[in-house]
């Protein structure tokens, strides 16, 4: 098995469902709304590190990443299901406690109800799987394959600051509450993602979007899935990608910040394609919301171009990946 996409790919072959490889699965409800359904996983030392995890945080984040797959449909989301595995010299201390704190808070910005899950002792490392359910109204869910040639591309807030956040991490800089605002910024963005809910429902709501994921793997790569479920291709230019403000604190080149916005993954923002026509008739409100304008899709079959300086090149997805 070459990678972790391939894998899913082999998985949905076998499967004798159309919905798996979106952000969430779809399932019709009733006659007006759909079921959206979403699950991760999140693994000690794989997806986050316990010696740099604040335990608040890491509740967060484990419902956050399921609420941005929520937000990638443009749904709101209803119930949340989370089990958690952990190893007894952990269950001894009061991480879980304040794991769940974190976890709460969020849930209760967005009156997410806590309807199951479960709990089970593991033999060294901590093991979460977050499940959130939504509803969108029926038929409405916005797709990763709705995308046509000649859609606008857009991208809600600023990338690069979650990779960021992870070379602060790597480098030996925790999150500390009396930092330095610009290094707490990207510490959060990393540590505390807020997922786009808001962004997601105005969107769908406003029949905007012809195809939408959240930013999850990294801009190269989710641009990149979005295609291949469209059956198209994309032009993004490198002066348009809106980078996070602080990351001349880890990047001194503009190169190597374009390749924490572009590679870096995890910023949870929506990626998201735009009918010109639309457009045109909502530019003030997109404008406004933050969202910035970063290409166009082509009919040029999963072939991603990077402009840069006038020049093009084919963009590889090089996102962060487990295997
Ligand atoms: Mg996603």
């Amino acid at each position: 098995m070459k990678s972790e996409f391939e894998f899913i790919e082999k998985i949905r072959r076998y499967s004798l469902s159309s919905k798996i490889g979106d952000d969430c699965a779809v399932i019709p409800k009733n006659s007006k709304t759909d079921l959206v359904i979403t699950a991760d996983l999140l693994v000690e030392d794989i997806d986050f590190r316990f010696d740099w995890a604040i335990p608040e945080f890491l509740g967060h984040k484990a419902l956050a990443v399921s609420l941005s797959d929520i937000a990638a449909m443009g749904a709101k989301p209803v119930w949340s299901m989370l089990s958690i595995g952990i190893p007894e010299k952990v269950w001894k201390t009061d991480f879980v406690e304040k794991f769940y704190e974190g976890y709460f808070c969020l849930a209760q910005k967005f009156r997410v109800e806590l309807i199951g899950g479960d709990v089970s002792e593991t033999p060294d490392k901590i093991v979460i799987d977050s499940i959130v359910g939504g509803e969108a109204l029926r038929n409405k869910a916005i797709l990763r394959s709705g995308a046509k040639a000649g859609d606008l591309i857009f991208v809600t807030g600023d990338l690069g600051g979650a990779a960021a956040g992870f070379k602060l991490l790597e480098a030996g800089i925790q999150y500390d509450s009396t930092g330095k605002a610009g290094l707490k910024n990207l510490l959060l963005k990393q540590l505390q993602p807020f997922p786009q809910i808001s962004h997601g429902k105005f969107l769908s709501e406003n029949d905007l979007a012809t195809a939408m994921i959240d930013l999850s793997d990294g801009l190269s790569s989710d641009l990149a899935h979005l295609c291949h479920e469209s059956k198209v291709g994309a032009r993004i230019y490198a002066d348009q990608i809106p980078l996070h403000k602080n990351l001349r604190l880890v990047a001194d080149s503009l190169e190597e910040k374009l390749d924490c916005a572009l590679n870096g993954g995890e910023d949870f923002e929506l990626l998201f394609t735009v009918n010109p026509k639309k457009n045109f008739k909502f530019k003030n409100e997109l404008k406004n919301k933050g969202f910035s304008l970063i290409g166009e899709i082509t009919a040029n079959i999963e072939i991603i171009e990077l402009i840069s300086n006038k020049k093009s090149a084919v963009l590889q997805p090089k996102a962060f990946r487990h295997f």
